[in-house]
């Protein structure tokens, strides 16, 4: 299980989206730096796209890098937007079938999210075999079909928030609501946040399908107005930031005055992104024999959970720590 949450409204959409990837039989956390947020622009529209439910594929490749193969080999984002969603929508039906043959249409479920900027709009789109917009009921088995819903902003309900995979409270939905009615995009996100972090550390301790460590993106109606970074639970080394395709963002590094822009126009992908400020050479190296860079995640010493080395806490045992000293 993944949990997302993606506001948007007539200035602004969001993207939050936690990182951990568990097992899909097991549930065993196999890591906690999953990237599941992709950027991207397209030939009428730029958008983020966020995803619940496989969490890697019998190939061991992640949704994420899903979409970046369908940007590689048939340059799908140079493409319209309509092109892109049913492409997508192909692909995904073709990956499940597999996955569905071995593991039952219960496990075999999948959502991609969709949210995008086109003529100056916002509007959410879901490419599912189990849940649509706009409807709560999601089903139990994943459907072969998979079919898209659209969300599209209507006079007096311009705001819209989908979350998908784990549902965060109604008082944290409201909390996220109000932000957006009264308060600045980065209270917006702030409250995203909160709500996954909560989802987190509400079950199991920590030690659910959910980390509380986050990816997030902010995006305006144009395409160079895209902000993004890496929440770190305890704080971290540096960020570990969503993949980009077509599009570049800007990484704030604290305060109001130091930022930088990763990525570019047409044709350029940035994945595995790192930006830091101090020891990120400690993060990540590049690993001769695999011929590509390797960001260390070693296991915690004390409860086994991956910790990744940008964060400077295991997420999981600052939980624990917190509440023997009976903090919230
Ligand atoms: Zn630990």
């Amino acid at each position: 299980m993944t949990c997302n949450i993606l506001p948007a409204w007539p200035y602004g959409i969001i993207g939050v989206s936690d990182r951990r990837l568990t097992g899909l039989v097991a549930g065993d956390i196999r890591t906690n730096r999953s990237t599941k947020i992709t950027i991207f622009r397209c030939a009428d529209a730029h958008g983020v796209i966020v995803y619940n439910g496989i969490g890697a594929d019998e190939n061991g490749l992640t949704p994420s890098q899903w979409l970046l193969h369908l940007a590689d080999t048939e340059k799908l984002f140079d493409r319209s937007l309509s092109d892109v969603l049913d492409r997508v929508r192909d692909d995904l039906e073709i990956r499940l079938r597999p996955l569905r043959f071995k593991y039952g249409p219960k496990a075999a479920r999948h959502t991609f999210i969709f949210g995008v900027w086109q003529q100056g709009e916002s509007i959410l789109h879901c490419l599912s075999n189990y849940e649509q917009l706009r409807d709560t009921t999601e089903l139990a088995e994943g459907t072969e079909a998979v079919t898209e819903s659209v969300w599209l902003a209507e006079p007096g309900a311009r705001t819209r928030i989908v979350a998908t995979g784990a549902h965060p409270s109604l008082a944290n939905l409201r909390a996220i609501s109000e932000a957006i009615a009264k308060s600045t995009p980065d209270r917006v996100k702030a409250r995203c946040i909160k709500a996954v972090r909560d989802i987190a550390y509400g079950r199991s301790a920590g030690r659910g399908s959910v980390s509380a460590t986050t990816q997030w993106v902010f995006m305006g109606p144009n395409p160079d107005q895209v902000w993004f970074g890496h929440d770190i639970v305890g704080g971290g080394y540096g960020q570990e930031l969503p993949n980009l395709i077509n599009i570049a963002a800007t990484v704030p590094f604290g305060g109001t005055t130091m930022s930088a822009q990763i990525g570019g126009g047409i044709g350029m992908e940035i994945k595995d992104a790192y930006a830091g400020i101090e020891t990120a050479s400690s993060v990540s190296h590049y690993d001769p024999v695999k011929q590509q860079v390797v960001f260390d995640e070693p296991k915690c010493g004390t409860c086994g959970t991956p910790w990744p080395a940008s964060h400077a806490f295991c997420e999981v045992c600052m939980y624990d720590d917190q509440h023997a000293n009976g903090e919230d």
